[in-house]
Protein backbone atom coordinates (compact mmCIF):
# COMPACT_ATOMS: atom_id res chain seq x y z
CA UNK A 1 0.00 0.00 0.00
CA UNK A 2 0.60 3.39 -0.74
CA UNK A 3 2.35 5.29 2.05
CA UNK A 4 -0.29 8.49 1.54
CA UNK A 5 -2.95 5.93 1.44
CA UNK A 6 -1.68 4.78 5.13
CA UNK A 7 -1.45 8.26 6.37
CA UNK A 8 -4.84 9.08 4.65
CA UNK A 9 -6.80 6.22 6.52
CA UNK A 10 -4.45 7.72 9.38
CA UNK A 11 -5.97 10.81 9.17
CA UNK A 12 -9.22 9.61 8.33
CA UNK A 13 -9.57 7.70 11.85
CA UNK A 14 -8.05 10.61 13.25
CA UNK A 15 -11.11 12.84 11.58
CA UNK A 16 -13.61 10.05 12.59
CA UNK A 17 -12.68 10.34 16.64
CA UNK A 18 -12.98 13.88 16.58
CA UNK A 19 -15.92 13.80 14.84
CA UNK A 20 -17.42 11.50 17.26
CA UNK A 21 -15.87 13.50 20.25
CA UNK A 22 -17.40 16.46 18.87
CA UNK A 23 -20.75 15.10 18.83
CA UNK A 24 -20.43 13.67 22.20
CA UNK A 25 -19.82 16.76 23.61
CA UNK A 26 -22.16 18.52 21.95
CA UNK A 27 -24.79 15.42 22.92
CA UNK A 28 -24.30 16.09 26.84
CA UNK A 29 -26.13 18.89 27.46
CA UNK A 30 -29.03 18.17 25.16
CA UNK A 31 -29.73 14.91 27.28
CA UNK A 32 -29.32 17.23 31.17
CA UNK A 33 -32.15 19.60 29.18
CA UNK A 34 -34.66 16.63 28.63
CA UNK A 35 -34.35 15.50 32.29
CA UNK A 36 -34.36 19.35 33.08
CA UNK A 37 -37.53 19.24 30.99
CA UNK A 38 -38.98 16.67 32.89
CA UNK A 39 -38.78 17.53 35.86
CA UNK A 40 -39.94 20.84 35.32
CA UNK A 41 -43.83 18.67 34.42
CA UNK A 42 -43.25 17.24 37.40
CA UNK A 43 -43.25 20.27 39.35
CA UNK A 44 -45.98 22.01 37.18
CA UNK A 45 -47.94 18.65 38.06
CA UNK A 46 -47.17 19.17 41.90
CA UNK A 47 -48.22 22.85 41.84
CA UNK A 48 -51.12 21.91 40.14
CA UNK A 49 -52.18 19.26 42.53
CA UNK A 50 -51.11 21.39 45.84
CA UNK A 51 -53.52 24.10 44.16
CA UNK A 52 -56.25 21.71 43.91
CA UNK A 53 -56.11 21.21 47.66
CA UNK A 54 -56.29 25.02 48.41
CA UNK A 55 -59.52 25.27 45.83
CA UNK A 56 -61.09 22.33 47.50
CA UNK A 57 -60.22 23.91 50.98
CA UNK A 58 -61.33 27.23 50.07
CA UNK A 59 -64.68 25.27 48.70
CA UNK A 60 -64.79 23.32 52.55
CA UNK A 61 -64.88 26.93 54.09
CA UNK A 62 -67.38 28.30 51.59
CA UNK A 63 -69.89 25.57 52.46
CA UNK A 64 -69.51 25.10 56.53
CA UNK A 65 -70.29 29.15 56.14
CA UNK A 66 -72.94 28.39 53.89
CA UNK A 67 -74.80 25.50 56.61
CA UNK A 68 -73.96 27.50 59.78
CA UNK A 69 -75.96 30.77 57.51
CA UNK A 70 -79.01 28.09 57.20
CA UNK A 71 -79.28 26.76 60.40
CA UNK A 72 -79.33 30.61 61.70
CA UNK A 73 -82.12 31.14 59.39
CA UNK A 74 -84.15 28.35 60.42
CA UNK A 75 -83.62 28.88 64.22
CA UNK A 76 -84.80 32.97 63.31
CA UNK A 77 -87.91 31.29 61.16
CA UNK A 78 -88.95 28.51 64.17
CA UNK A 79 -88.92 31.59 66.28
CA UNK A 80 -90.92 33.76 64.04
CA UNK A 81 -93.50 30.72 63.50
CA UNK A 82 -94.24 31.40 67.59
CA UNK A 83 -95.86 34.90 66.50
CA UNK A 84 -97.47 34.00 63.51
CA UNK A 85 -101.51 34.85 63.11
CA UNK A 86 -102.94 33.24 60.37
CA UNK A 87 -102.12 29.43 58.98
CA UNK A 88 -100.99 30.62 55.81
CA UNK A 89 -98.36 32.52 57.57
CA UNK A 90 -96.78 29.63 59.50
CA UNK A 91 -97.31 26.92 56.38
CA UNK A 92 -95.26 29.61 54.98
CA UNK A 93 -92.57 29.63 57.13
CA UNK A 94 -92.63 26.03 57.33
CA UNK A 95 -92.15 25.45 53.78
CA UNK A 96 -88.57 27.94 53.93
CA UNK A 97 -87.67 25.78 57.15
CA UNK A 98 -87.87 22.76 55.11
CA UNK A 99 -85.90 24.27 51.78
CA UNK A 100 -83.35 25.16 53.84
CA UNK A 101 -82.66 21.99 55.63
CA UNK A 102 -82.75 20.38 52.23
CA UNK A 103 -80.12 22.70 51.03
CA UNK A 104 -78.05 22.06 54.20
CA UNK A 105 -78.25 18.40 53.35
CA UNK A 106 -77.39 19.13 49.56
CA UNK A 107 -74.12 21.10 50.78
CA UNK A 108 -73.00 18.30 52.87
CA UNK A 109 -73.35 16.24 50.97
CA UNK A 110 -70.54 18.70 48.78
CA UNK A 111 -68.64 18.24 51.85
CA UNK A 112 -68.46 14.53 52.16
CA UNK A 113 -67.14 14.44 48.47
CA UNK A 114 -64.33 16.65 49.05
CA UNK A 115 -63.43 14.85 51.88
CA UNK A 116 -63.02 11.73 49.72
CA UNK A 117 -61.10 13.80 46.94
CA UNK A 118 -58.78 15.53 49.65
CA UNK A 119 -57.62 11.74 50.12
CA UNK A 120 -56.75 10.94 46.24
CA UNK A 121 -55.12 14.89 46.04
CA UNK A 122 -52.86 13.71 49.06
CA UNK A 123 -52.02 10.83 47.46
CA UNK A 124 -51.24 12.81 44.37
CA UNK A 125 -49.14 15.58 45.93
CA UNK A 126 -47.14 12.78 47.77
CA UNK A 127 -46.21 10.97 44.39
CA UNK A 128 -45.12 14.25 42.87
CA UNK A 129 -43.19 15.55 45.77
CA UNK A 130 -41.73 11.54 45.86
CA UNK A 131 -41.15 11.92 42.27
CA UNK A 132 -39.29 15.56 42.17
CA UNK A 133 -37.28 14.25 44.55
CA UNK A 134 -35.66 11.92 42.35
CA UNK A 135 -35.16 13.46 39.32
CA UNK A 136 -33.86 15.91 41.15
CA UNK A 137 -30.86 13.60 42.31
CA UNK A 138 -30.73 12.38 38.80
CA UNK A 139 -30.14 15.64 37.05
CA UNK A 140 -27.66 16.30 39.80
CA UNK A 141 -26.19 13.00 39.28
CA UNK A 142 -26.06 13.68 35.21
CA UNK A 143 -24.89 16.83 35.48
CA UNK A 144 -21.84 16.21 37.09
CA UNK A 145 -21.35 13.17 34.69
CA UNK A 146 -21.98 15.51 31.60
CA UNK A 147 -19.27 18.05 33.07
CA UNK A 148 -16.23 14.69 33.84
CA UNK A 149 -17.52 13.42 30.62
CA UNK A 150 -17.06 16.65 28.63
CA UNK A 151 -14.04 17.42 30.09
CA UNK A 152 -12.18 14.46 29.36
CA UNK A 153 -13.38 14.44 26.01
CA UNK A 154 -12.46 17.93 25.58
CA UNK A 155 -9.16 16.80 26.26
CA UNK A 156 -8.94 13.80 23.74
CA UNK A 157 -10.38 16.29 20.90
CA UNK A 158 -7.36 18.35 21.81
CA UNK A 159 -4.83 14.92 21.75
CA UNK A 160 -6.49 14.23 18.37
CA UNK A 161 -6.50 17.70 16.67
CA UNK A 162 -2.84 17.65 17.85
CA UNK A 163 -2.44 14.46 16.07
CA UNK A 164 -4.00 15.34 13.12
CA UNK A 165 -2.07 18.31 12.25
CA UNK A 166 0.88 16.05 12.55
CA UNK A 167 -0.50 13.81 9.91
CA UNK A 168 -2.03 16.39 7.74
CA UNK A 169 1.64 17.14 7.39
CA UNK A 170 2.42 13.08 5.88
CA UNK A 171 -0.24 13.67 2.92
CA UNK A 172 0.95 15.55 -0.24
CA UNK A 173 -1.13 19.06 -0.20
CA UNK A 174 -3.23 17.96 -3.47
CA UNK A 175 -4.43 14.90 -2.14
CA UNK A 176 -4.94 16.12 1.27
CA UNK A 177 -7.33 19.25 -0.26
CA UNK A 178 -8.87 16.25 -2.36
CA UNK A 179 -9.14 14.44 0.27
CA UNK A 180 -10.81 17.07 2.59
CA UNK A 181 -13.39 18.16 -0.12
CA UNK A 182 -14.60 14.92 -0.63
CA UNK A 183 -15.13 14.44 3.31
CA UNK A 184 -16.80 17.60 3.37
CA UNK A 185 -19.39 16.38 1.37
CA UNK A 186 -19.81 12.94 1.35
CA UNK A 187 -18.48 12.43 5.18
CA UNK A 188 -15.44 10.35 3.85
CA UNK A 189 -12.51 11.11 1.16
CA UNK A 190 -11.24 7.39 1.17
CA UNK A 191 -12.85 4.11 0.53
CA UNK A 192 -11.58 0.63 0.01
CA UNK A 193 -11.98 -2.11 -3.09
CA UNK A 194 -13.68 -5.09 -2.16
CA UNK A 195 -14.78 -6.94 -4.82
CA UNK A 196 -14.08 -4.84 -7.58
CA UNK A 197 -16.13 -2.57 -6.08
CA UNK A 198 -16.06 1.32 -4.42
CA UNK A 199 -17.05 0.46 -0.40
CA UNK A 200 -17.80 4.05 -1.09
CA UNK A 201 -20.81 4.36 -3.13
CA UNK A 202 -20.80 0.76 -4.29
CA UNK A 203 -20.30 1.22 -7.75
CA UNK A 204 -18.36 -1.87 -10.02
CA UNK A 205 -14.72 -0.09 -11.06
CA UNK A 206 -13.81 -0.08 -14.27
CA UNK A 207 -11.02 -2.99 -14.78
CA UNK A 208 -8.59 -0.65 -15.44
CA UNK A 209 -9.47 1.41 -12.62
CA UNK A 210 -9.78 -1.77 -10.05
CA UNK A 211 -5.98 -3.17 -11.88
CA UNK A 212 -4.55 0.88 -10.86
CA UNK A 213 -5.64 0.36 -7.50
CA UNK A 214 -4.65 -3.56 -6.77
CA UNK A 215 -0.78 -2.58 -7.80
CA UNK A 216 -1.04 0.38 -5.33
CA UNK A 217 1.89 1.96 -7.45
CA UNK A 218 -0.48 5.21 -7.34
CA UNK A 219 -3.13 7.09 -6.27
CA UNK A 220 -6.50 6.12 -7.93
CA UNK A 221 -9.76 8.20 -7.51
CA UNK A 222 -13.37 6.61 -7.91
CA UNK A 223 -14.81 7.70 -11.13
CA UNK A 224 -18.03 8.07 -9.73
CA UNK A 225 -17.77 9.03 -6.06
CA UNK A 226 -14.22 10.98 -6.02
CA UNK A 227 -12.72 9.03 -3.08
CA UNK A 228 -9.36 7.92 -2.80
CA UNK A 229 -9.56 4.33 -3.27
CA UNK A 230 -6.89 1.86 -1.57
CA UNK A 231 -7.34 -1.61 -1.53
CA UNK A 232 -6.30 -4.43 1.13
CA UNK A 233 -5.67 -8.33 0.38
CA UNK A 234 -6.26 -9.60 3.37
CA UNK A 235 -9.89 -7.78 3.61
CA UNK A 236 -10.45 -9.13 0.24
CA UNK A 237 -9.70 -12.37 1.35
CA UNK A 238 -11.62 -12.21 4.16
CA UNK A 239 -14.44 -11.17 2.43
CA UNK A 240 -14.03 -14.16 0.07
CA UNK A 241 -13.13 -16.42 3.08
CA UNK A 242 -16.96 -16.95 4.56
CA UNK A 243 -17.85 -18.05 1.20
CA UNK A 244 -15.68 -20.98 0.89
CA UNK A 245 -16.28 -21.75 4.83
CA UNK A 246 -20.15 -22.12 4.44
CA UNK A 247 -20.32 -23.46 1.10
CA UNK A 248 -18.93 -26.83 0.24
CA UNK A 249 -16.43 -25.74 -2.86
CA UNK A 250 -18.34 -26.87 -6.40
CA UNK A 251 -16.09 -29.70 -7.98
CA UNK A 252 -14.74 -29.96 -11.21
CA UNK A 253 -15.97 -32.32 -13.61
CA UNK A 254 -13.74 -35.36 -14.42
CA UNK A 255 -14.46 -35.61 -17.84
CA UNK A 256 -15.39 -31.76 -18.66
CA UNK A 257 -14.05 -30.80 -22.07
CA UNK A 258 -11.52 -27.88 -20.84
CA UNK A 259 -9.61 -28.45 -17.33
CA UNK A 260 -7.69 -25.55 -14.93
CA UNK A 261 -5.09 -26.79 -12.78
CA UNK A 262 -2.89 -25.24 -10.64
CA UNK A 263 1.01 -25.65 -10.57
CA UNK A 264 3.40 -24.43 -7.60
CA UNK A 265 6.55 -24.80 -10.18
CA UNK A 266 6.26 -24.57 -13.96
CA UNK A 267 9.94 -24.82 -15.04
CA UNK A 268 11.31 -20.81 -14.97
CA UNK A 269 7.52 -19.68 -15.21
CA UNK A 270 7.11 -20.54 -11.05
CA UNK A 271 3.80 -20.85 -9.76
CA UNK A 272 1.14 -21.36 -13.09
CA UNK A 273 -2.42 -21.82 -13.84
CA UNK A 274 -2.81 -24.67 -16.92
CA UNK A 275 -5.69 -24.87 -18.84
CA UNK A 276 -6.32 -28.19 -21.05
CA UNK A 277 -8.79 -28.07 -23.44
CA UNK A 278 -9.87 -31.33 -26.31
CA UNK A 279 -11.53 -30.41 -29.46
CA UNK A 280 -11.86 -32.37 -32.65
CA UNK A 281 -9.25 -34.63 -31.26
CA UNK A 282 -6.76 -33.07 -30.18
CA UNK A 283 -6.00 -31.35 -26.70
CA UNK A 284 -4.44 -27.96 -25.78
CA UNK A 285 -2.36 -26.68 -23.08
CA UNK A 286 -2.07 -22.73 -22.14
CA UNK A 287 0.07 -21.97 -19.49
CA UNK A 288 -0.78 -18.42 -17.12
CA UNK A 289 1.49 -17.16 -14.95
CA UNK A 290 -0.82 -17.35 -11.99
CA UNK A 291 0.52 -13.43 -10.51
CA UNK A 292 -0.28 -11.21 -13.58
CA UNK A 293 -2.49 -13.58 -15.78
CA UNK A 294 0.07 -13.62 -18.58
CA UNK A 295 0.28 -16.17 -21.21
CA UNK A 296 3.51 -17.62 -20.93
CA UNK A 297 5.29 -19.44 -24.39
CA UNK A 298 3.00 -20.74 -26.92
CA UNK A 299 -0.27 -22.38 -26.88
CA UNK A 300 1.40 -26.11 -27.20
CA UNK A 301 -1.34 -28.41 -29.49
CA UNK A 302 -1.12 -32.44 -28.83
CA UNK A 303 -2.99 -35.68 -30.47
CA UNK A 304 -5.21 -37.01 -28.64
CA UNK A 305 -7.47 -35.98 -25.71
CA UNK A 306 -5.30 -34.09 -22.58
CA UNK A 307 -4.91 -36.80 -20.13
CA UNK A 308 -2.82 -38.91 -22.30
CA UNK A 309 -1.68 -35.80 -24.05
CA UNK A 310 -0.03 -33.73 -21.06
CA UNK A 311 -0.08 -36.27 -18.37
CA UNK A 312 3.47 -34.84 -16.76
CA UNK A 313 1.67 -31.26 -16.26
CA UNK A 314 -1.61 -32.88 -14.59
CA UNK A 315 0.18 -34.72 -12.10
CA UNK A 316 0.70 -33.39 -8.61
CA UNK A 317 -1.04 -30.03 -10.06
CA UNK A 318 -4.46 -28.91 -8.24
CA UNK A 319 -7.59 -29.02 -10.24
CA UNK A 320 -9.54 -25.91 -10.14
CA UNK A 321 -12.85 -24.83 -11.08
CA UNK A 322 -12.49 -22.35 -14.31
CA UNK A 323 -14.74 -22.69 -17.98
CA UNK A 324 -13.97 -19.82 -20.51
CA UNK A 325 -15.09 -20.49 -24.30
CA UNK A 326 -12.43 -20.92 -26.59
CA UNK A 327 -13.75 -17.74 -28.07
CA UNK A 328 -13.32 -15.88 -24.95
CA UNK A 329 -9.58 -17.02 -24.56
CA UNK A 330 -8.96 -15.82 -28.43
CA UNK A 331 -10.12 -12.25 -27.27
CA UNK A 332 -7.95 -12.71 -23.88
CA UNK A 333 -4.99 -12.25 -26.27
CA UNK A 334 -1.69 -12.56 -24.23
CA UNK A 335 -3.33 -11.82 -20.71
CA UNK A 336 -6.48 -12.98 -19.10
CA UNK A 337 -8.51 -10.66 -17.45
CA UNK A 338 -8.21 -9.79 -13.47
CA UNK A 339 -12.14 -11.39 -13.07
CA UNK A 340 -11.03 -14.44 -14.84
CA UNK A 341 -7.62 -14.46 -12.68
CA UNK A 342 -9.47 -13.25 -9.55
CA UNK A 343 -11.79 -15.91 -9.99
CA UNK A 344 -9.13 -18.94 -10.13
CA UNK A 345 -7.42 -17.79 -7.42
CA UNK A 346 -10.79 -17.66 -5.14
CA UNK A 347 -11.05 -21.39 -6.39
CA UNK A 348 -7.34 -22.09 -5.68
CA UNK A 349 -8.37 -20.70 -1.96
CA UNK A 350 -11.25 -22.51 -1.60
CA UNK A 351 -9.28 -25.78 -2.40
CA UNK A 352 -6.22 -25.27 -0.81
CA UNK A 353 -8.20 -23.95 2.31
CA UNK A 354 -10.68 -27.48 1.88
CA UNK A 355 -7.27 -29.66 1.60
CA UNK A 356 -6.04 -28.03 4.72
CA UNK A 357 -9.48 -28.97 6.44
CA UNK A 358 -9.23 -32.71 5.01
CA UNK A 359 -5.82 -33.08 6.31
CA UNK A 360 -6.66 -31.91 9.67
CA UNK A 361 -9.50 -33.92 10.18
CA UNK A 362 -7.74 -37.53 9.37
CA UNK A 363 -5.24 -36.34 11.61
CA UNK A 364 -7.51 -35.77 14.66
CA UNK A 365 -9.99 -38.69 13.80
CA UNK A 366 -7.57 -41.36 12.40
CA UNK A 367 -10.38 -44.25 11.32
CA UNK A 368 -9.94 -44.93 7.97
CA UNK A 369 -11.65 -42.93 5.73
CA UNK A 370 -13.33 -42.89 2.03
CA UNK A 371 -10.56 -42.39 -0.68
CA UNK A 372 -11.36 -38.91 -1.93
CA UNK A 373 -9.17 -36.80 -4.36
CA UNK A 374 -8.90 -33.00 -3.72
CA UNK A 375 -6.70 -33.12 -6.92
CA UNK A 376 -6.69 -35.52 -9.94
ZN1 LIG B 1 -16.98 5.45 -5.16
Amino acid sequence: MLLEIENLLRLQDADKEIRRLQDEIAELPKRVAAIEHKLADTKAGLEKAQAAIKTDEAARRKYDTAITDLRSKISKYRDQSLDVKTNEQYKALLHEIQFAEKEIAATEDKILELMLNADTRDKEVKAAQAELKEETAEIEKEKADARERTAEDQKQLAEWRAKRDQMRAGVNEDLLRHYERVSKFRGSGIAEVLDHKCMGCQVMLRPQTYNDVRTGQQTVLCDSCQRVLYFNPAHEMQALEPEHKRARRHHPKIDAPQAWYYRQEFGEAGEVFLCLANAGGQASRRVFDMHTGRLVGDILIREGDYRHAFPEDITGAIRLNGSWTEHEMENWGTEMPMTALDSLHVDLEAAQYEMKSRASAKSETPAPASPQHAAS
